[in-house]
This record gives C-alpha cells, sequence and structure tokens, in this order.
C-alpha cells in the first residue's frame, strides 16, 4: 500500500478502457490502480505522489486497461448543493450569488418538490417572491429548471470539474465554470 499524502482535493476522472467517463475517485485511489496495472494515467494533474519505491505524477485522468460493465444511475438525486449545482449558484430571477431555494409554483399552494419546479435563489428574490407564481410579479425565469442530464452530470455529480477533464466530459456549459 503507497504512502500517498493527497495533495489535490479535485481526485481523478476515471474513464472506462473504452474513454468513457465513468466517475471520480480520490488520487489516492487513482494512483493505486495505476500502481497495480488496472489502469493507466492518461493526463497527469500537478505535483508528484511518493511512495515507498515509487514515485509518480499526480493521476488527474486514468483510463481502465480492461473494460467494466457498469448499471448507470439515471435519475440525479434532487439535493439543495445539486440545484445550485444545476443552476451554477446564480438566482435564476436576478442572476444575483443564490443563498436558497425556491419553489418556482409555491409549495404552499400545491407546488412539486422536482427539479422542473425548484430554481437556485438569492434571499432577497425568494422573501420579495413569498407564495406568488412568477407570472403573477411579471418575473421571468432566467431558463427553465429541468432535470439535469448528460454524461457529466452522471459522473460529476455536485462535484466542481477539474478544468483537466474537460476532453472526457461534456462542459460546454457555462454553469460548470461558474461552479469552479
Ligand atoms: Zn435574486
Amino acid at each position: 500500500m503507497p504512502d500517498i499524502r493527497p495533495t489535490v482535493g479535485s481526485g481523478a476522472l476515471v474513464l472506462n478502457a473504452t474513454y468513457e467517463p465513468l466517475c471520480v475517485v480520490s488520487v489516492r485511489r487513482a494512483a493505486i490502480l495505476v500502481l497495480s496495472a488496472k489502469a493507466v494515467c492518461v493526463a497527469d494533474g500537478e505535483g508528484m505522489l511518493h511512495s515507498a519505491r515509487n514515485a509518480l505524477p499526480v493521476p488527474s485522468v486514468v483510463r481502465l486497461t480492461r473494460f467494466v460493465r457498469v448499471p448507470y444511475r439515471t435519475h440525479v438525486g434532487l439535493s439543495r448543493r445539486a440545484i445550485f449545482a444545476r443552476d451554477g449558484w446564480r438566482c435564476g430571477y436576478c442572476r444575483g450569488p443564490a443563498e436558497t431555494i425556491d419553489h418556482v409554483f409555491p409549495r404552499s399552494r400545491g407546488g412539486r418538490h422536482a427539479w422542473e419546479n425548484v430554481v437556485a435563489a438569492c434571499a432577497r428574490c425568494n422573501h420579495t417572491k413569498g407564495d406568488k407564481t412568477p407570472a403573477e410579479l411579471g418575473w421571468r425565469l432566467h431558463s427553465s429548471p429541468a432535470v439535469p442530464m448528460g454524461t457529466a452530470w452522471r459522473v460529476l455529480g455536485h462535484r466542481t470539474p477539474d478544468p483537466r477533464w474537460a476532453d472526457w466530459l461534456d462542459l460546454r456549459e457555462p454553469e460548470t465554470e461558474a461552479a469552479a
């Protein structure tokens, strides 16, 4: 077992043998995969990892040497963090920094707690909105709330992606930059 001190917090992206992104693991776990020849390093991070016998660059992206079949979770859990991440930590109404979660159609009036009815919101907009709908206030949502989809979401969830992973994940949304 190599004595590897974690140097970066972002972890390492694991690709299947087919280069399909699978998951994010700790840098230590990725290093063990590489040292045990279960994976090869595709992109280095910053710095070196040292064990008793080895020194290797911090892995940022590793690819498994053997294909693994993985059943995918298709639903992204509706958590506070996940909602903030989807909305880029910005208020759905004024685009200011988000601090709260707003139910677009108020819960008090039967609005559902579902991806399509929640947005990140700043405290001021949330307070002003109260139990009214955006239409009643003449407000417009920056974008229609939707269930997050795509490879990046499946792999990252609410994690902040390392820019080095962009080649393998579909990170074209401007929100992912705001999340960094
Ligand atoms: Zn706002």
